[in-house]
């Protein structure tokens, strides 16, 4: 579906704003989701139209952006669509903060769920490193998804309590949009240097493997930060996990650009208690994306397939928070690393929807 006035059409990177706060935007809805967990008997959504709200902005050049798959889009605009969302469908949708990042920006989190009492909780988070665009879109794609079609979705997807988090590293995202678009850490100011990596900054296995798993040099990229949880970003993750009513069953953390599916351990090499489900689990995903555009995504433990990871998210939600079913999840691409061009952003968002899709059946079928 095309928008029909081409003066909102504007390239996003010639936008004048950056990080605004409140602004109105108009949302496309899907046309995308082309291969529906419910073959045949659901409709996306697209016949409703296209809603335009006049902006509120009071900059002098107003430049209006909205949600597509089409391209990367601000911090901003990624808030506005959670917003919307939660204005659009409020019997599904609300909007959380649920912490303020080092430079205090809102960290906001998109919850989906009918309020049933036997629901289990599912945790989707993107960009924990700053750089990593595709995870956002991804994330975004999949609430996307979820909302606009919850009404004719199977019941393995409507009988969670989706928490999803497309910015989970807001001052970071900010910083690659306007100074470094290559940055991975947050914010936070040292002696020596800027910013924790936040995937090493978990208490389970935290500084596990010297230099191998994470480093105690602020100016390194793998920063694990003074102690665990020093960062008021992981720290949210951990405060809403625990503080949460819903019983977590899934937690996936999405990155770029290994494309692969791993599962812990991240800080030894030894396999994890339920090796073989999180295999199968990760292995239903893989088949599930390759089916849906040919992409092949390996599946191992973190150690096996890239590297020593300690302090990682994942390793925390399996090993503290007694979630069964966690994985980083790589996406693509080997080829441009972390400039996945704007053309492949769709696919990636479509195959990753098959993935989680067929996990949560996985997931379901085997509880
Ligand atoms: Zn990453």
């Amino acid at each position: 579906m095309q928008f029909n006035s081409s003066k909102f059409n504007e390239d996003f990177y010639n936008t004048s704003y950056d990080d605004l706060s409140t602004m109105s935007f108009r949302t496309e809805n899907s046309t995308q989701a082309n291969i529906s967990p419910n073959k045949g008997r659901c409709i996306p959504n697209y016949m409703k139209g296209l809603r335009y709200i006049e902006p509120r902005l009071t900059q002098k050049s107003i430049h209006v952006q909205y949600m597509t798959w089409k391209k990367y889009h601000r911090l901003a605009v990624v808030y506005a669509f959670l917003d919307q969302l939660e204005k659009e469908y409020p019997a599904i949708c609300t909007v959380v903060v649920i912490g303020k990042s080092v430079h205090g920006r809102d960290i906001k989190m998109l919850k989906i769920s009918n309020t049933d009492a036997t629901n289990s909780g599912v945790w989707l988070d993107g960009c924990i490193h700053a750089r990593e665009w595709i995870t956002t879109s991804v994330v975004t794609y999949i609430a996307n998804c979820l909302v606009t079609q919850f009404h004719c979705l199977p019941k393995y997807l409507t009988n969670k309590d989706w928490h999803i988090v497309p910015v989970l590293n807001p001052d970071g995202y900010v910083y690659t949009h306007t100074k470094d678009r290559l940055w991975r850490k947050n914010r936070s100011k040292f002696k020596g240097g800027i910013g924790v990596d936040l995937n090493r900054n978990f208490s389970y296995g935290w500084g596990n493997n010297g230099d191998e798993g994470s480093s105690d040099d602020p100016s390194s990229n793998f920063y694990r930060g003074p102690e665990p949880f020093s960062e008021p970003e992981s720290a949210s993750v951990r405060d809403t996990i625990l503080g949460s009513h819903s019983t977590f069953k899934v937690f996936l953390s999405f990155h770029s650009y290994f494309e692969c599916i791993i599962f812990p351990w991240g800080y030894k090499v030894e396999p994890c208690p339920d090796y073989i489900k999180l295999l199968e689990g990760g292995i239903a995903m893989s088949r599930a994306i390759h089916q849906s555009t040919g992409k092949t995504y390996k599946v191992g433990s973190t150690k096996d397939l890239t590297y020593f990871a300690c302090g990682t998210s994942t390793d925390w939600s399996y090993g503290v928070a007694n979630i069964p079913y966690c994985y980083m999840v790589e996406l693509r691409g080997r080829k441009h690393k972390f400039k996945l061009p704007r053309e492949e952003i769709l696919d990636t968002c479509v195959e990753n929807w098959q993935g989680v899709c067929k996990l949560m059946e996985y997931v379901d079928k085997t509880s």
